[in-house]
């Protein structure tokens, strides 16, 4: 295997073994104990490349660190708005969405996001957010 594939293969494979939509300092974190040359800017690149082509998936949270996914089946998340996690948000696709907006706008619906806002239980108990 090329070297470069190699590099995107271990990248992908890490980035499949969390659940916890690590960002990409995270990941390199990781890769960088299979392969301890490589470098923060290569497994950026990577990362775009392996979302590019659709092989994961580039969180885009406002305000918040960019976070990738290796779980491509459609699913919402949910945002810890005082740690900055994402985890996944276990409610099925409102598939009917799609159909109610498509009908109030111009647009062919293909799909949606959703994310949740919200305290972990965590940072919850850690009294780190007051009611
Ligand atoms: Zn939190
Ligand atoms: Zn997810």
């Amino acid at each position: 295997m090329k070297k470069n594939s190699l590099q995107r293969q271990i990248i992908l494979e890490e980035l499949q073994k969390e659940k916890n939509h690590p960002s990409a300092l995270e990941i390199y974190e990781r890769v960088r104990q299979r392969l301890p040359r490589i470098s923060l800017g290569t497994v950026y690149r990577n990362l775009e490349h392996l979302a590019a082509s659709g092989f994961i998936r580039k969180l885009e949270t406002v305000g918040g660190q960019r976070r990738f996914d290796g779980d491509l089946n459609e699913h919402y998340h949910v945002r810890c708005l005082y740690c900055g996690k994402v985890e996944d948000a276990h409610l099925p696709i409102l598939s009917r969405l799609n159909h109610t907006f498509g009908k109030l706008s111009d647009y062919t619906i293909m799909g949606h996001r959703l994310e949740f806002l919200g305290i972990c239980p965590e940072c919850r108990d850690a009294g780190k957010f007051e009611n």
